[in-house]
Protein backbone atom coordinates (compact mmCIF):
# COMPACT_ATOMS: atom_id res chain seq x y z
CA UNK A 1 0.00 0.00 0.00
CA UNK A 2 1.53 3.79 -0.65
CA UNK A 3 1.84 6.17 1.49
CA UNK A 4 -1.06 8.09 0.03
CA UNK A 5 -3.22 5.17 0.51
CA UNK A 6 -2.42 5.05 3.83
CA UNK A 7 -3.04 8.73 4.09
CA UNK A 8 -6.57 8.49 2.88
CA UNK A 9 -7.24 5.24 5.11
CA UNK A 10 -5.93 6.82 8.42
CA UNK A 11 -6.44 10.51 7.90
CA UNK A 12 -4.78 12.94 10.55
CA UNK A 13 -7.31 13.52 13.07
CA UNK A 14 -8.29 9.80 12.80
CA UNK A 15 -4.47 9.20 13.46
CA UNK A 16 -4.67 11.78 16.24
CA UNK A 17 -7.63 9.69 18.07
CA UNK A 18 -6.03 6.63 17.31
CA UNK A 19 -2.72 7.43 19.37
CA UNK A 20 -4.25 9.03 22.32
CA UNK A 21 -3.30 12.66 21.19
CA UNK A 22 -6.43 13.70 21.45
CA UNK A 23 -9.39 12.31 23.34
CA UNK A 24 -12.29 13.54 20.39
CA UNK A 25 -12.28 13.81 16.57
CA UNK A 26 -10.59 17.22 15.66
CA UNK A 27 -11.13 18.88 12.43
CA UNK A 28 -9.36 21.98 11.28
CA UNK A 29 -8.53 24.38 13.58
CA UNK A 30 -6.57 25.14 16.63
CA UNK A 31 -5.82 22.93 19.07
CA UNK A 32 -3.71 22.79 22.37
CA UNK A 33 -0.33 20.93 21.20
CA UNK A 34 -0.47 17.45 22.21
CA UNK A 35 3.46 16.59 21.96
CA UNK A 36 4.28 19.42 24.02
CA UNK A 37 2.14 19.13 26.64
CA UNK A 38 0.36 22.31 26.46
CA UNK A 39 -1.10 23.90 29.10
CA UNK A 40 -2.77 26.87 28.13
CA UNK A 41 -2.71 28.62 24.67
CA UNK A 42 -3.64 26.63 21.14
CA UNK A 43 -0.21 26.58 19.18
CA UNK A 44 -1.40 23.35 17.71
CA UNK A 45 -2.96 24.11 14.01
CA UNK A 46 -5.03 20.98 12.14
CA UNK A 47 -5.39 21.99 7.96
CA UNK A 48 -6.47 20.44 4.97
CA UNK A 49 -5.07 21.47 2.10
CA UNK A 50 -6.61 19.75 -0.99
CA UNK A 51 -6.83 16.02 -0.40
CA UNK A 52 -3.65 16.24 2.55
CA UNK A 53 -3.89 17.02 5.95
CA UNK A 54 -1.30 19.15 7.71
CA UNK A 55 -0.28 20.17 11.68
CA UNK A 56 2.17 22.41 12.60
CA UNK A 57 2.97 23.33 16.48
CA UNK A 58 4.08 27.25 16.21
CA UNK A 59 4.55 26.64 19.83
CA UNK A 60 7.38 24.93 21.46
CA UNK A 61 7.71 22.31 19.25
CA UNK A 62 8.28 24.52 16.03
CA UNK A 63 7.49 21.55 14.10
CA UNK A 64 4.78 20.66 11.64
CA UNK A 65 4.06 17.92 8.48
CA UNK A 66 1.85 15.10 7.55
CA UNK A 67 0.89 12.00 9.15
CA UNK A 68 4.27 10.23 9.12
CA UNK A 69 5.95 13.58 10.71
CA UNK A 70 3.22 13.14 13.21
CA UNK A 71 4.15 9.83 14.55
CA UNK A 72 8.00 10.79 14.02
CA UNK A 73 7.77 13.29 16.36
CA UNK A 74 4.83 11.53 19.06
CA UNK A 75 6.71 8.17 19.23
CA UNK A 76 10.80 9.24 18.51
CA UNK A 77 10.88 6.80 15.54
CA UNK A 78 12.91 7.72 12.62
CA UNK A 79 10.61 8.53 9.44
CA UNK A 80 11.62 5.06 7.79
CA UNK A 81 10.40 3.25 11.59
CA UNK A 82 7.36 5.56 11.39
CA UNK A 83 6.39 4.36 8.09
CA UNK A 84 6.32 0.95 9.65
CA UNK A 85 4.69 2.28 12.59
CA UNK A 86 1.50 3.76 10.06
CA UNK A 87 1.09 0.12 8.71
CA UNK A 88 0.55 -1.46 11.77
CA UNK A 89 -1.41 1.25 12.98
CA UNK A 90 -4.40 0.72 10.18
CA UNK A 91 -4.53 -2.75 10.82
CA UNK A 92 -4.73 -1.74 15.01
CA UNK A 93 -7.46 0.70 13.50
CA UNK A 94 -10.46 -0.37 15.97
CA UNK A 95 -12.88 -2.55 14.74
CA UNK A 96 -15.73 0.21 15.87
CA UNK A 97 -18.87 -1.04 16.79
CA UNK A 98 -21.17 -1.27 14.35
CA UNK A 99 -25.02 -1.92 14.85
CA UNK A 100 -27.07 -5.17 13.83
CA UNK A 101 -28.13 -3.09 10.66
CA UNK A 102 -24.58 -3.66 9.65
CA UNK A 103 -23.60 -6.89 11.25
CA UNK A 104 -26.95 -8.80 10.25
CA UNK A 105 -26.71 -8.29 6.66
CA UNK A 106 -25.26 -11.14 4.73
CA UNK A 107 -22.54 -10.93 2.84
CA UNK A 108 -22.59 -8.82 -1.11
CA UNK A 109 -22.98 -11.55 -3.75
CA UNK A 110 -19.40 -11.65 -5.19
CA UNK A 111 -20.24 -10.48 -9.05
CA UNK A 112 -21.76 -6.83 -7.42
CA UNK A 113 -19.79 -3.92 -7.33
CA UNK A 114 -18.77 -2.87 -3.33
CA UNK A 115 -18.80 0.23 -2.05
CA UNK A 116 -15.85 1.58 -0.86
CA UNK A 117 -16.74 2.44 2.77
CA UNK A 118 -14.87 4.78 5.08
CA UNK A 119 -12.44 2.19 7.70
CA UNK A 120 -14.15 4.01 10.20
CA UNK A 121 -18.19 3.71 8.99
CA UNK A 122 -20.15 3.88 12.35
CA UNK A 123 -23.25 5.01 14.32
CA UNK A 124 -23.23 8.66 15.19
CA UNK A 125 -22.61 10.30 19.08
CA UNK A 126 -25.33 12.11 20.42
CA UNK A 127 -24.13 15.08 19.49
CA UNK A 128 -23.45 14.27 15.89
CA UNK A 129 -27.15 13.80 15.33
CA UNK A 130 -27.33 16.94 16.69
CA UNK A 131 -25.46 18.52 14.94
CA UNK A 132 -27.12 17.13 11.79
CA UNK A 133 -30.44 17.95 13.36
CA UNK A 134 -29.70 21.33 13.84
CA UNK A 135 -27.62 21.47 10.08
CA UNK A 136 -30.83 20.10 8.32
CA UNK A 137 -33.24 22.25 10.37
CA UNK A 138 -34.95 18.81 11.39
CA UNK A 139 -36.30 17.11 14.61
CA UNK A 140 -33.70 14.97 16.28
CA UNK A 141 -35.89 12.51 16.50
CA UNK A 142 -35.96 12.51 12.53
CA UNK A 143 -32.10 11.79 12.15
CA UNK A 144 -32.31 9.30 15.43
CA UNK A 145 -35.14 7.58 13.48
CA UNK A 146 -32.92 7.09 10.62
CA UNK A 147 -29.61 5.90 12.16
CA UNK A 148 -32.05 2.81 14.12
CA UNK A 149 -33.14 1.93 10.96
CA UNK A 150 -29.87 2.13 9.48
CA UNK A 151 -30.44 4.96 6.94
CA UNK A 152 -27.97 6.90 8.36
CA UNK A 153 -24.10 6.20 9.28
CA UNK A 154 -21.19 8.52 9.90
CA UNK A 155 -17.38 8.22 9.00
CA UNK A 156 -14.34 9.90 7.75
CA UNK A 157 -14.90 10.47 3.74
CA UNK A 158 -11.88 12.93 1.90
CA UNK A 159 -10.39 14.32 5.46
CA UNK A 160 -13.78 15.53 6.65
CA UNK A 161 -16.53 14.15 9.22
CA UNK A 162 -19.43 13.09 7.55
CA UNK A 163 -22.69 11.91 7.65
CA UNK A 164 -23.60 9.09 5.12
CA UNK A 165 -26.90 7.81 3.69
CA UNK A 166 -26.88 4.14 2.98
CA UNK A 167 -29.49 1.14 3.74
CA UNK A 168 -29.28 -2.73 4.54
CA UNK A 169 -28.49 -3.50 0.97
CA UNK A 170 -24.70 -1.61 1.29
CA UNK A 171 -25.34 -0.87 -2.41
CA UNK A 172 -25.46 2.60 -2.23
CA UNK A 173 -23.82 5.36 0.16
CA UNK A 174 -23.61 9.12 -0.53
CA UNK A 175 -21.42 11.28 2.16
CA UNK A 176 -22.12 14.98 2.91
CA UNK A 177 -19.38 17.05 5.46
CA UNK A 178 -21.28 17.43 8.93
CA UNK A 179 -19.99 21.31 8.68
CA UNK A 180 -21.90 21.69 6.06
CA UNK A 181 -19.54 22.69 4.27
CA UNK A 182 -17.89 21.96 0.20
CA UNK A 183 -15.77 18.83 -0.12
CA UNK A 184 -12.24 20.34 -1.35
CA UNK A 185 -13.36 19.68 -5.25
CA UNK A 186 -15.81 22.39 -4.54
CA UNK A 187 -18.93 19.13 -4.30
CA UNK A 188 -21.41 19.49 -1.62
CA UNK A 189 -21.89 15.66 -2.28
CA UNK A 190 -19.65 12.36 -2.20
CA UNK A 191 -20.74 10.04 -3.86
CA UNK A 192 -19.09 6.55 -1.99
CA UNK A 193 -16.80 4.63 -5.04
CA UNK A 194 -18.37 1.95 -6.07
CA UNK A 195 -21.85 2.77 -5.29
CA UNK A 196 -24.53 1.99 -7.57
CA UNK A 197 -26.73 4.96 -8.00
CA UNK A 198 -30.01 3.39 -9.25
CA UNK A 199 -30.49 1.93 -6.24
CA UNK A 200 -33.31 3.70 -4.12
CA UNK A 201 -31.63 4.26 -0.79
CA UNK A 202 -33.64 3.63 2.41
CA UNK A 203 -35.39 0.67 0.45
CA UNK A 204 -34.14 -2.05 2.54
CA UNK A 205 -33.95 -1.68 6.04
CA UNK A 206 -32.08 -4.08 8.50
CA UNK A 207 -34.25 -6.94 10.31
CA UNK A 208 -36.43 -7.50 7.50
CA UNK A 209 -38.02 -4.11 8.95
CA UNK A 210 -39.13 -3.16 4.93
CA UNK A 211 -42.14 -4.94 5.35
CA UNK A 212 -43.37 -3.23 8.31
CA UNK A 213 -44.05 -0.09 6.05
CA UNK A 214 -46.92 -0.26 3.28
CA UNK A 215 -46.52 3.33 2.16
CA UNK A 216 -43.40 4.20 0.58
CA UNK A 217 -42.56 8.08 0.00
CA UNK A 218 -39.83 8.35 -2.94
CA UNK A 219 -38.13 11.81 -2.73
CA UNK A 220 -34.34 12.94 -4.75
CA UNK A 221 -31.78 13.75 -2.95
CA UNK A 222 -29.68 12.69 0.28
CA UNK A 223 -30.80 16.50 1.38
CA UNK A 224 -34.93 15.44 0.51
CA UNK A 225 -34.79 12.08 2.28
CA UNK A 226 -33.82 14.00 5.74
CA UNK A 227 -36.60 15.92 5.25
CA UNK A 228 -38.62 13.34 4.22
CA UNK A 229 -37.99 11.32 7.59
CA UNK A 230 -38.73 15.24 9.70
CA UNK A 231 -42.15 14.77 8.13
CA UNK A 232 -42.78 11.34 7.95
CA UNK A 233 -41.92 10.57 11.90
CA UNK A 234 -44.70 14.10 12.42
CA UNK A 235 -47.77 12.83 10.08
CA UNK A 236 -47.25 8.97 9.70
CA UNK A 237 -46.40 5.67 11.27
CA UNK A 238 -46.58 3.52 7.98
CA UNK A 239 -44.86 5.54 5.60
CA UNK A 240 -41.00 4.81 4.46
CA UNK A 241 -39.02 7.66 3.15
CA UNK A 242 -36.52 6.36 0.43
CA UNK A 243 -34.65 8.63 -2.16
CA UNK A 244 -33.15 8.04 -5.70
CA UNK A 245 -29.97 10.73 -5.28
CA UNK A 246 -30.88 12.02 -8.70
CA UNK A 247 -33.27 13.01 -10.84
CA UNK A 248 -31.04 11.80 -14.14
CA UNK A 249 -31.14 8.50 -12.92
CA UNK A 250 -34.04 7.07 -14.65
CA UNK A 251 -33.32 3.87 -13.41
CA UNK A 252 -34.52 2.35 -10.49
CA UNK A 253 -32.64 -1.47 -10.13
CA UNK A 254 -34.46 -4.15 -10.45
CA UNK A 255 -33.76 -5.76 -7.00
CA UNK A 256 -35.07 -2.20 -5.67
CA UNK A 257 -37.92 -2.14 -7.89
CA UNK A 258 -38.85 -5.73 -5.73
CA UNK A 259 -38.83 -4.03 -2.59
CA UNK A 260 -41.38 -1.77 -3.22
CA UNK A 261 -43.86 -4.25 -5.11
CA UNK A 262 -47.43 -3.57 -4.45
CA UNK A 263 -46.68 -0.34 -2.21
CA UNK A 264 -48.65 2.49 -2.35
CA UNK A 265 -45.96 5.19 -3.40
CA UNK A 266 -45.75 8.75 -3.97
CA UNK A 267 -43.04 10.50 -5.24
CA UNK A 268 -41.99 14.23 -4.43
CA UNK A 269 -39.99 15.34 -7.54
CA UNK A 270 -37.96 18.54 -7.36
CA UNK A 271 -39.99 21.66 -9.47
CA UNK A 272 -38.17 21.41 -12.16
CA UNK A 273 -38.21 19.60 -15.97
CA UNK A 274 -35.22 16.64 -14.34
CA UNK A 275 -37.86 16.35 -11.94
CA UNK A 276 -40.84 16.45 -14.10
CA UNK A 277 -39.36 13.86 -16.48
CA UNK A 278 -37.82 11.79 -13.47
CA UNK A 279 -41.58 10.86 -12.16
CA UNK A 280 -42.48 9.56 -15.10
CA UNK A 281 -39.62 7.58 -15.79
CA UNK A 282 -40.17 6.44 -12.17
CA UNK A 283 -43.77 5.56 -12.37
CA UNK A 284 -43.47 3.56 -15.18
CA UNK A 285 -41.41 0.92 -13.56
CA UNK A 286 -43.14 1.36 -9.92
CA UNK A 287 -46.50 0.18 -11.73
CA UNK A 288 -44.71 -2.65 -13.59
CA UNK A 289 -44.43 -3.97 -10.22
CA UNK A 290 -47.87 -3.29 -8.91
CA UNK A 291 -47.43 -0.12 -6.95
CA UNK A 292 -50.35 2.42 -7.17
CA UNK A 293 -48.21 5.68 -7.70
CA UNK A 294 -48.95 9.40 -7.06
CA UNK A 295 -46.95 12.51 -7.41
CA UNK A 296 -46.94 15.54 -4.91
CA UNK A 297 -46.04 18.26 -6.25
CA UNK A 298 -44.89 21.31 -3.98
CA UNK A 299 -46.20 24.56 -4.82
CA UNK A 300 -47.30 27.27 -2.63
CA UNK A 301 -44.50 26.30 -0.61
CA UNK A 302 -42.66 29.51 0.69
CA UNK A 303 -39.61 29.73 2.64
CA UNK A 304 -39.18 31.00 5.40
CA UNK A 305 -37.79 34.25 3.65
CA UNK A 306 -40.90 34.40 1.87
CA UNK A 307 -38.97 32.94 -1.62
CA UNK A 308 -40.37 30.36 -3.41
CA UNK A 309 -39.93 26.51 -2.62
CA UNK A 310 -39.18 23.71 -4.74
CA UNK A 311 -38.22 20.68 -2.67
CA UNK A 312 -38.94 18.77 0.37
CA UNK A 313 -35.55 19.89 1.76
CA UNK A 314 -36.91 24.37 1.44
CA UNK A 315 -39.95 22.90 4.05
CA UNK A 316 -38.37 22.45 7.25
CA UNK A 317 -37.33 25.33 8.09
CA UNK A 318 -41.08 27.10 7.55
CA UNK A 319 -43.77 28.08 9.96
CA UNK A 320 -46.56 26.42 11.21
CA UNK A 321 -48.25 27.26 8.52
CA UNK A 322 -46.37 25.05 5.88
CA UNK A 323 -46.17 22.14 8.57
CA UNK A 324 -49.74 21.84 8.15
CA UNK A 325 -50.01 21.80 4.19
CA UNK A 326 -47.17 19.36 4.83
CA UNK A 327 -49.69 17.01 6.75
CA UNK A 328 -51.60 16.66 3.26
CA UNK A 329 -48.13 15.13 1.96
CA UNK A 330 -49.25 11.95 4.27
CA UNK A 331 -53.03 12.21 3.25
CA UNK A 332 -52.90 9.23 0.73
CA UNK A 333 -53.56 5.62 0.85
ZN1 LIG B 1 3.87 21.58 20.36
Amino acid sequence: MDIQELKRRLPLPQLLLQLGLFDFFPQEGLYKCPLHKEQCGESFSLSLKGDAWLWNCFGACRAGGDEISLIEKSQGLTRRAAILRFHELLSETPKVRLSESLELQPKPAPDRRSVLFPSDLREGTRLELECLARLRRVDFWAVAAMQQLGVLKFGTVRGCLCWIVMDASRRCAEARRLDGLEFSNGAKVHTLLGSDKSWAVGVQLFAGLTRAFTRVLLVEGSGDLVAAFHWAHRFSNDCQPVAMLGAGLKRIHPDALEQLRGKSVRIVPHDDPAGRGAVEAWRTQLQSVGCTVYAFWMTNIQKADGSRGKDLNDTTDCGPETARKMEALFLWR
